[in-house]
């Protein structure tokens, strides 16, 4: 009886949180995945402004964009390092969508195939990226350095238009996650005997990436 009461009680209070609209905003993004915090769960929701949005939506299509063509290329040459890191790339994509969801903004790209993306620019890109990749290791580990400092000079840009919690987050996540994947692809054109150049971010800021420790935690 006194099991029952409690299951009562729980269920009403389930029901009451629901009606409230708390477990439809829970329910929106699963903390496991994303990376956030409780506190950016239960935080009011208010609309994003049209460059936070764009941010996310942009953002959103650079991660698939390199989670597209490190597939590409782990079939091409072999899963190291590629495989490891697209494994990566597919987390990053889901926190974006998980933000993207929470604000209820559509994503232009969530039925598109691999290596088909809404923006042209990075669509051009992509095609580049797998053209240059197909023609040798060396050229795809280039490729995947380009694409990391790439990743990093936009996620520093986008991050300076919002002050959200969440997207700062996610984005520090993300940026998180492209050091590691730069100090990866750098260090194997090293161990093949080239040195590469950023065309990005500065050699100043490539340096101090290159000479830093990987980092633990999300976003590897
Ligand atoms: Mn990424
Ligand atoms: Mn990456």
């Amino acid at each position: 009886m006194k099991t029952l009461a409690v299951t009562i009680a729980t269920s009403f209070l389930a029901l009451s949180l629901v009606a409230s609209g708390y477990g439809q905003s829970f329910n929106r993004l699963d903390p496991a995945e994303s990376g956030l915090g409780v506190q950016a769960e239960i935080q009011t929701q208010t609309a994003l402004t049209r460059e936070e949005a764009a941010g996310l939506l942009f953002i959103r299509e650079e991660e698939k964009l390199a989670q597209n063509v490190y597939s590409f290329l782990a079939k091409k040459w072999g899963p190291r390092p590629f495989g490891n890191i697209l494994q990566a790339e597919a987390a990053h994509t889901a926190w974006v969508s998980a933000l993207l969801k929470k604000y209820e903004i559509t994503d232009p790209s969530a039925s598109l195939p691999p290596g088909k993306f809404a923006d042209p620019t990075l669509q051009k890109l992509y095609n580049e990226f797998e053209k240059k990749g197909s023609i040798s290791r060396i050229e795809a580990l280039k490729v995947g350095a380009t694409i990391e400092e790439m990743d990093l000079f936009d996620l520093s840009r986008w991050a300076k238009t919002t002050n959200r919690a969440d997207l700062q987050q996610v984005y520090e996540n993300l940026a998180r996650g492209s050091r590691n994947h730069l100090r990866a692809f750098v260090r194997n054109l090293s161990n093949a005997g080239f040195t590469y150049k950023p065309k990005h971010i500065s050699q100043e800021e490539f340096n101090k990436v290159i000479s830093s420790q990987n980092e633990r935690g999300r976003g590897f």
